[in-house]
């Protein structure tokens, strides 16, 4: 009997100790979020929402095969931004790279210290044929109705090149000099990987030995209830992209016909190693970016959610467990494995020589296409099946402590000064992978408060964006040209 009472006196003080610990980590957690200080900018609204429209009538479309650009529509965007843009092009020293990126050059007055850049596309993905006639507007129309801009690039990516113009062009009118160089980089084709672009741009400025603090390019947008647990809109900012890669199995041996098999044919074992690989899968590990976003997330949690991430060393493999559940969220946190294509076979009474199947992998920074190879070989674990795999890693992943992110992040909560900035990681590419050669730092974030319906517009029908996100892009990118 006594050593029961024991027992259950040090259970119960251990229990104490735990509740008070884990309670304590969850009402001490400090928040990350900087104060706002709303924005003064003041901005003529009219004439700012006439040139995105007249922006978005430009058909500057990329095309996987180059030779469908319409170069003349690129060229009269440019003369159109020399019009409408004076003082940038008289206080700015524009360079053409590659004849259609623009890199602008705005003289700082401490030449010690390190330049930032500020890079979006103007290069617009085309309208899917057959879909024309289901936009409420014209693609190309630049309409504006009921507090609206529509058209292709008002969200991807006209609204960044306009926005952007229209914040420095201000600034020159409100006398501002910044004290250290702005580049304003822009690409015209990203959409179809900035190769010939963003590319070229980072290779000679990093032949002439630019070093900038941080490029900020597109990226996450602010969106309501992203977040369980916060009830604010959380804006997102890229700190990594995702790296892409495919692999390629193939088998090939005896063919024969259909009516002697053997107990395992060329189809059966491609399909039986995508079938390991399903089920197996890459583990989930709450780290880097994904562990990031949950960091600056958590303190503005509601008080449950942010017991569990207050307490995260207690409870990581629960938290790991439920972001698995679903595809958005098990892909923060693992390379994810896709089969896209599987072909074999071309009649119906022969059995094919040949069986292959491509997969599409998205890779985690810190997994190299090597530890992922192996992780393939090793769990399909079939000698016979020839794996290959190409294509990119991670990018490296910014710092979210240094002045950096914070000025991104003092921006636009100056601008929006209910949401929640956090870091995250892209799972899609943009043109800021091709400036990590010359950048400490790149940060992806598009500074609009969007729904996901938006989110599926921009490379979909009836893309537009509102007045009121058009107006606070422009002051967003003031304020980051004042912050930094
Ligand atoms: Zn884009």
């Amino acid at each position: 009997m006594k050593k029961w009472k024991l027992t259950g006196l040090i259970i119960s003080t251990f229990l104490l100790v735990f509740v008070i610990v884990t309670v304590f980590r969850t009402l001490t957690i400090q928040s990350k979020q900087p104060a706002p200080q709303p924005t003064q900018a003041v901005i003529n609204e009219e004439a700012a929402v006439s040139r995105l429209s007249q922006a978005i009538t430009y058909k500057t479309i990329s095309y996987q095969d180059r030779s469908k650009f319409d170069f003349t529509q690129f060229d009269q965007f440019i003369a159109f931004l020399e019009e409408n843009y004076p003082l940038v092009h008289q206080h700015l020293n524009l360079e053409k790279i590659n004849d259609y990126s623009l890199v602008y050059r705005w003289k700082g007055t401490d030449a010690a210290k390190k330049p930032i850049g500020l890079t979006s596309h103007y290069d617009v993905v085309p309208v899917l044929t057959g879909t024309e006639t289901n936009w409420e507007q014209d693609p190309f129309s630049g309409a504006v109705t009921d507090g609206k801009i529509w058209g292709r690039g008002t969200l991807d990516d006209k609204i960044g090149v306009i926005g952007i113009m229209e914040a420095a062009e201000q600034l020159l009118k409100d006398g501002f000099v910044p004290d250290r160089d702005i580049y304003l980089m822009f690409g015209f084709d990203e959409e179809v990987g900035g190769d010939e672009g963003a590319n070229i741009v980072a290779q000679i400025l990093k032949d002439r030995g630019i070093q900038f603090e941080f490029v900020l390019d597109e990226g996450g947008a602010i969106v309501e209830n992203m977040v369980p647990g916060v009830s604010q809109p959380v804006g997102v900012v890229g700190i990594s992209e995702k790296g892409s890669a495919t692999a390629e199995l193939t088998i090939e041996g005896s063919g024969g016909h259909s009516s002697q098999p053997k107990d395992h044919t060329n189809i059966g074992r491609i399909a039986a190693a995508i079938a390991k690989l399903e089920t197996t899968q890459f583990k989930g590990d709450l780290r880097g970016p994904g562990e990031d976003l949950f960091e600056f997330v958590a303190p503005e949690m509601s008080f449950g959610m942010k017991y569990v991430f207050a307490n995260k060393f207690i409870f990581e493999s629960i938290i790991e467990k439920i972001l698995l559940k679903e595809p958005a969220s098990a892909a923060l946190i693992r390379t994810t494995i896709a089969p896209t294509i599987f072909q074999a076979g071309e009649q119906y009474n022969a059995l094919p020589e040949k069986a292959s199947a491509i997969i599409n992998l998205r890779l985690m920074p810190g997994d190299s296409l090597e530890e992922v190879k192996t992780f393939i070989e090793d769990t399909i674990d079939d000698q016979n099946i020839k794996v290959t795999l190409t294509g990119s890693e991670a990018t490296k992943v910014s710092s979210v402590d240094g002045w950096e992110f914070k000025a991104i992040q003092q921006a636009a909560r100056n601008v929006y000064n209910r949401s929640v900035i956090a870091p995250y990681l892209m799972f899609a590419g943009s043109d800021a992978k091709h400036y990590d050669a010359v950048s400490e730092n790149t940060y992806r974030f598009l500074p609009v408060q969007i729904t996901s319906e938006d989110l599926n517009r921009m490379h979909g029908t009836n893309e537009h964006i509102s007045i009121k996100n058009y107006l606070n892009a422009i002051k967003f990118y003031m304020e980051v040209m004042k912050e930094v």
